[in-house]
């Protein structure tokens, strides 16, 4: 999710470079600004029409640098409303998959559709309008919880703002808050701890109330309590939506309606939890591997585990 965070700030980076190269030359500043652009609206690009919301990966080829291949030909498919969990070891992938989803990249090979419609050929605004993304660490403005919550979608009233902070169960601990909803978070503000950031994403995500939901799990071992609370949260967001988890939890996993092993950018198995373990591969692997090096108490595995 950094690495997301990153690509924006370094557009600006380099937008302040044009812009001082701009004194010099305008036109050469617009043609490398055309150049850097990772992804442009096709010409004549539709907005997606979202029926049920199944999202399909076809034979999907991609590299950050064309050089070196990260995934390889990945292809799954995610049923409207259904959950499927993405696992495998670190660099494998995972993330790059809801980068792509998201269309901060373009696949160099291979489709990503949308009930059917091939995201490359629909706006990026519908897109982004269409998926709901729970990262691992969630960004807080300098600027009251109220803020915080109402960003999800900044058009709605302040009773569908309210609301969403009791279905997240942030309600309780923003009511305990000094000033309550007018309490200054962020780095020159209230610190949250990681659950609790985690549940503003939540809020936010159900006020922006997206067909698609992208959930990146956070890799850190949490205390069972917490542990237990945001996969109740998950549960709750994930409710009638089309669910991609990058998952590092035992509960998300055992839950899950498939899980993808990815590896080294392939598909290395799929299936359901008990179909995995029975197959006695790489998943089964995995999971035997977490349980001799469990460190954490019951119903919670943490990051090193499932990696
Ligand atoms: P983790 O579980 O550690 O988060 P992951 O499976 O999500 O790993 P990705 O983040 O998708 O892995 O990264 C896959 C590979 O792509 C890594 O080798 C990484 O170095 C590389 N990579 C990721 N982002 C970029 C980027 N913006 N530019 C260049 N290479 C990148």
């Amino acid at each position: 999710y950094l690495l997301q965070l990153y690509q924006p700030l370094n557009i600006f980076g380099f937008v302040y470079r044009g812009v001082k190269e701009a004194l010099i030359d305008m036109e050469k500043m617009f043609v490398l600004l055309a150049v850097d652009r990772e992804v442009a609206d096709a010409p004549g690009a539709r907005p997606l029409a979202v029926s049920g919301g199944e999202v399909r990966f076809e034979d999907v080829s991609f590299g950050y640098d064309p050089r070196r291949p990260i995934l390889k030909g990945v292809s799954f498919t995610v049923p409207a409303g259904r959950t499927v969990a993405i696992v495998g070891p670190s660099g494998a992938g995972k993330s790059t998959l809801s980068r792509l989803l998201f269309r901060f990249y373009d696949a160099n090979g291979g489709r990503i559709l949308i009930d059917g419609q091939d995201i490359s050929q629909v706006t990026q605004a519908s897109l982004r309008a269409t998926i709901g993304i729970v990262p691992q660490d969630t960004v807080l403005f300098n600027d009251t919880i109220r803020y915080n919550v109402a960003y999800g979608r900044t058009s709605a009233s302040q009773a569908e703002v309210e609301h969403a902070a009791v279905l997240a169960h942030i309600d309780g601990f923003i009511a305990g808050l000094p000033d309550g909803w007018e309490t200054m978070v962020g780095e020159r503000g209230l610190k949250l701890s990681g659950g609790e950031k985690q549940r503003v994403a939540i809020a936010r995500t159900i006020l922006k109330d997206p067909p698609i939901l992208m959930f990146d799990e956070a890799t850190s071992a949490l205390d069972t309590h917490t542990e237990r609370e945001i996969q109740r949260n998950l549960r709750e967001v994930s409710r009638g939506r089309t669910t991609l988890v990058i998952a590092h939890r035992l509960s998300t996993v055992v839950e899950a309606d498939e899980i993808i092993v990815l590896e080294e950018g392939r598909v290395r198995e799929r299936g359901r939890h008990a179909d995995l373990l029975a197959l006695g591969g790489a998943y089964a692997e995995l999971w035997a591997r977490q349980q001799t090096a469990d460190p954490v108490p019951e119903g919670a595995v943490g990051a090193a585990t499932v990696e």
